[in-house]
């Protein structure tokens, strides 16, 4: 079949979700030449770039200069920002059908897997997730219940996430004051009395998820020293097997042994790095004062495996850091056991059958993994196939940009344009300019809106 868009009549898409994923498909989608198109990439929140603002950490600035390239893509004129409009709530699955020939669904994986243990209801009993979105100062998170004023603190996790929460609370008030930390989380880490961070993983150091450099940044902070027991970095023979033909592994295995050999070097805080425990209970009297372990050995298909044997730390938070997850968007399929929207190389898949004109991107596609960078491929997949797609697809009735924003305009949605950011954007630059700081964030989601229309 013949292409039926032209520069007159362009394929109209909808991106749910401004984070890599989203903008990465709006670009796949402006950068090929042989279907005219014009893209509105929706995101619930004012701000653009999803967890590179909300998720990366606030001391890793030149990771998230990333946002220079995405903010391109937006300002690109076949492109439109629209945020503070959420899919589900000031957008239904009709008014796609009626102002989009086609929709990609790149929302990410906003909650977080628990533990599923005994003492999980006690205060002070957190997810990395809150206390990212908290210190990065997401509108949602704000007022999280959060006290510092305990000693322990366990985070439980080895993947790079962990590393960045075990980081934030190790470091001191003055360095993270040069970050565009919340202004909120800086005021709470300032009086940290913690001295002590458990990181917890159940199985090896083989298998652990942080990469090198993360790694070897936890042990070169001026506030802590670094606390690796030699005999948790002993390997069984399936992990040593395992481990020769894995060099980046064999890499963190050479900075563990490297710490457990450093004497201490008596700074405030200390970061012991566990392996082989698993929490099984979270112990105290109406708050989280302790946590038990259970220590672990692999099996022959290195799974971790109880061994009876229990131990107990004094902890007043815990930090779960096991894992993102999906949430389901109202009237699109979901997988509950993935946690992603299903999908064949991001095609939507409604009863096992492709739908025609959905599609789906990032991690609520392919679950929680990979760095920023992998959501670039992904997307260019997802938007290859919506392209191949595009001649067959049901056509919008009402095409036109301007349909969308006067319908939402007539429901009362106060939806914010690339402009409105961009005032938001200079006003957070300039604010930081002035305390020598990357940005200082507008963290109130009222206050937000206010200075974006100012
Ligand atoms: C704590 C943390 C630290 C990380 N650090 C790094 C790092 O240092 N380097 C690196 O390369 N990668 C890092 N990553 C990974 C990287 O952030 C992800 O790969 C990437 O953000 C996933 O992109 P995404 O677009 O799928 O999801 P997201 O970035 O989560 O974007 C999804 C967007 O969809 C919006 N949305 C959700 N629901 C709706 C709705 N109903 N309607 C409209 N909009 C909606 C959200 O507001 C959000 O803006 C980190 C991840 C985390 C969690």
């Amino acid at each position: 079949m013949a292409n039926p868009f032209d520069i007159n009549r362009p394929l109209r898409v909808a991106v749910i979700g401004s984070g890599p994923s989203g903008i990465y498909a709006a670009e796949a989608l402006i950068k090929q030449s042989e279907i005219p198109v014009s893209v509105d990439v929706f995101d619930r929140l004012p701000t653009p770039f999803g967890l590179v603002r909300y998720g990366v950490a606030p001391d890793h600035q030149t990771i998230k200069s990333v946002t220079k390239v995405m903010q391109k893509v937006l300002q690109d004129p076949r492109v439109r920002f629209l945020g503070h409009v959420a899919y589900g709530r000031d957008l239904s699955q009709a008014d796609l059908r009626r102002f989009y020939d086609a929709v990609i669904y790149a929302v990410g994986a906003s909650s977080d897997r628990h533990l599923d243990i005994p003492g999980e209801e006690l205060p002070g009993n957190l997810s990395a997730t809150e206390f990212v979105a908290w210190y990065n100062g997401h509108p949602d998170y704000q007022n999280l219940p959060l006290r510092l004023d305990v000693k322990g603190v366990a985070v439980v996790g080895m993947g790079n996430v962990a590393v960045d929460v075990t980081r934030i609370l190790a470091k001191s008030a003055s360095e993270l004051a040069q970050t565009d930390i919340a202004d909120h989380a800086l005021a709470v880490l300032a009086e940290s009395q913690v001295t002590d961070i458990y990181m917890l993983g159940r199985r090896g150091p083989a298998q652990a998820k942080f990469t090198t450099k993360e790694l070897r940044e936890l042990g070169e902070l001026a506030n802590a020293d670094i606390v690796v027991r030699p005999e948790e970095l002993e390997l069984d023979a399936q992990s040593a097997a395992w481990l020769e033909g894995q060099p980046a592994l064999l890499r963190n295995l050479e900075v563990l042994r490297e710490f457990a050999a450093k004497p201490l070097a008596g700074k405030p805080r200390r970061i012991h790095l566990r392996f082989l425990v698993s929490p099984v209970e979270i112990l105290g009297q109406g708050r989280v004062e302790r946590i038990r372990l259970e220590k672990n050995r692999l099996d022959e298909k290195m799974n971790a495996v109880g061994t009876r044997v229990f131990e107990e730390l004094e902890v007043g938070l815990v930090l779960r850091s096991v894992g993102y997850k999906g949430v389901p968007l109202p009237e699109v399929p979901f997988d509950e056991r993935k946690g992603i929207i299903p999908n064949r190389e991001g095609r939507v898949l409604r009863e096992g059958q492709v739908s025609p004109g959905e599609y789906t991107a990032g991690w609520i596609k392919r679950g929680p993994s990979g760095v920023i960078g992998t959501n670039k491929a992904d997307a260019a997949e997802t938007v290859r196939l919506l392209l191949e797609d595009a001649p067959h697809l049901p056509q919008a009735p009402e095409p036109q940009p301007e349909a969308l924003t006067e319908h939402l305009k007539r429901k009362g949605v106060a939806f914010v344009t690339l402009e409105h950011w961009l005032r938001l954007d200079q006003l957070e630059c300039a604010r930081g300019q002035a305390q020598g700081r990357p940005r200082v964030k507008v963290t109130r989601l009222e206050e937000m809106l206010a200075e974006a229309k100012a």
